[in-house]
């Protein structure tokens, strides 16, 4: 057991960074990474740098770089350097960058610690279902193209002929990676012939994350690299790295997953995961830093009640617990309640008129109200369905039993498919009614399942009504979240009825 590191003061000012993947909506785990990296940078007087990871091209979008920092703004999560601040380093965005990584790999095979392999995927399906059917102990690239002469595979290559250069991870009989992790207070050891020559340049010229991730922590001067522990297998292949650079890698804290009641890792499937989930339903962001403050984290004593300047002040990685925290939304709905409860009636009215009266939401809401209703009076029952929730559904749910033909297992598949499904779907992710209504209409078709029972079904699933206004200008209204946790809230309803 080592000495946890400790910065002092009077160090050199620590420089952190989170680094997320734009590939969906702004993960709560992310809120949760930033808020330590944030809180440790206020602390020691250093620096919090936000770096975009889009080199996954197929999943990486515009819309969810915006919506992280989105997300992280609200919260008041406040970045020094990145997208949309500047800084020294400039770009962020690591689709920016890429003749930087190029040039880096140009070094590696230069030095020889990386080589080109020519190897396809059809060979390396192949190698991967022999390794699985033969229960070999070391799963991945078999090496073969660490033989071949550089100056022959550069020339293949110039040639035109497609390859990825891969890391040669020195496997000599005995060798081993190690490094410190600081949070644990642990030296964590791997024999090098179980980590992976990976690659480093794929054969479209994008890096991998595990390049792009080392080459931009060590350019932005990143001192402490504070993340997820699902981070920890990748660790001795980034300390390879920096060694065949002939850098020194930066300090590593790995923080414990989020986890669900159950202990399983925090998913969608049973606990909102989306920032915009907690903001859209009116937590307050300053409610939700002090919810995931104690995640892991004790401020001594049995306070749970803190800001994030008195966490800032008092911030101590000896109060930092590397287990899995469980993400208690109970917990939060009383930190919440409390937090409302403490504001005065002014305040209150404030809050209430910037978010969830906010005179944008309360226009969409009457657009849509206006041709509906008889009198002024008639618009808050009218809409009441876009706040709020979960939603009762004793009284309908015997309307759902009556969709004709389908059995209970049948209705909550087509429900947890549609949710799954409307998130894969580049158009209908962003829930605007017309979007929501093609991908639904396909979605019938795919399926077998005529609209209207669909139809039907979903109405009363996010209204707990079952005659609503039209159905997608309805979802649209409600958002998204609102929308997936209230179907949730529908496949929970019909698992637990009884005699069906
Ligand atoms: N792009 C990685 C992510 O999505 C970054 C992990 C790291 O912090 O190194 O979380």
């Amino acid at each position: 057991m080592n000495e946890p590191h400790r910065p002092v003061l009077g160090q050199l000012p620590p420089r952190v960074r989170i680094a997320p993947s734009p590939t969906g909506d702004p993960h709560v785990g992310t809120a949760y990474i930033g808020l330590f990296n944030y809180v440790f940078a206020r602390k020691y007087g250093g620096q919090f740098v936000l770096r975009i990871e889009d080199t996954d091209q197929e999943r990486s979008t515009a819309s969810s770089e915006a919506a992280i920092l989105e997300a992280l703004r609200w919260l008041g999560l406040r970045w020094d350097e990145g997208p949309d601040v500047g800084g020294p380093h400039h770009p962020y965005r690591q689709s920016e960058r890429l003749a930087i990584y190029q040039a880096h790999v140009q070094r590696l095979l230069a030095s020889g610690h990386a080589y080109r392999c020519f190897c396809g995927r059809e060979r390396l399906e192949e190698l991967r279902k022999v390794q699985l059917a033969e229960k070999q102990d070391v799963l991945g690239y078999d090496g073969r193209c660490r033989a071949l002469d550089p100056a022959e595979a550069a020339a293949r290559a110039a040639a035109g002929e497609a390859c990825t250069v891969r890391l040669r991870v020195p496997k000599e009989e005995g060798r081993v990676t190690a490094f410190d992790d600081d949070l644990r207070g642990e030296t964590i050891t791997i024999e090098n012939r179980l980590i992976d020559d990976q690659v480093l340049l794929k054969s479209d010229g994008f890096p991998t994350y595990h390049l792009a991730n080392v080459v931009d922590d060590h350019l932005m001067e990143i001192t402490h690299v504070i993340r997820g522990e699902e981070w920890i297998t990748s660790t001795p292949k980034h300390v390879l790295l920096y060694q065949a650079f002939g850098w020194t890698p930066p300090r590593f804290y790995h923080l414990g997953l989020l986890r669900n009641a159950d202990r399983s890792k925090l998913s969608k499937r049973k606990n909102p995961v989306s920032i915009f989930h907690y903001r859209d339903l009116g937590y307050m962001p300053e409610t939700l830093l002090n919810f995931m403050g104690t995640l892991g984290y004790s401020m001594g004593g049995d306070v749970e009640r803190f800001t994030i300047d008195e966490m800032i002040t008092h911030f101590d990685w000896a109060r930092v617990s590397p287990g899995g925290p469980v993400f208690d939304p109970d917990k939060l709905d009383a930190f919440s309640g409390a937090d409302i409860r403490a504001l005065d009636v002014e305040a209150l009215l404030g809050r209430i008129s910037a978010t969830v009266l906010a005179p944008e939401r309360l226009k969409g809401l009457l657009a849509h109200a206006q041709g509906r209703i008889a009198r002024l009076d008639d618009f808050i029952p009218y809409v009441s369905f876009a706040f709020g929730g979960a939603v009762d559904y004793a009284p309908v749910i015997s309307h759902v039993k009556a969709i004709k033909g389908r059995g209970r297992a049948q209705l909550i598949a087509i429900l947890e498919e549609y949710a799954q499904e409307i998130e894969r779907d580049r158009e209908a992710r962003s829930f605007e009614a017309l979007a929501l209504e093609s991908f639904s209409r396909g979605f019938c078709q795919a399926k077998g399942w005529k609209p209207k029972e669909l139809f039907a079904l979903l109405r009363i699933a996010v209204t707990g009504r079952t005659a609503a206004p039209p159905l997608f200008d309805t979802m649209a209204l409600c958002g998204k979240d609102r929308c997936r946790l209230r179907i949730r809230g529908m496949i929970a309803a019909l698992q637990a009825e009884a005699d069906w």
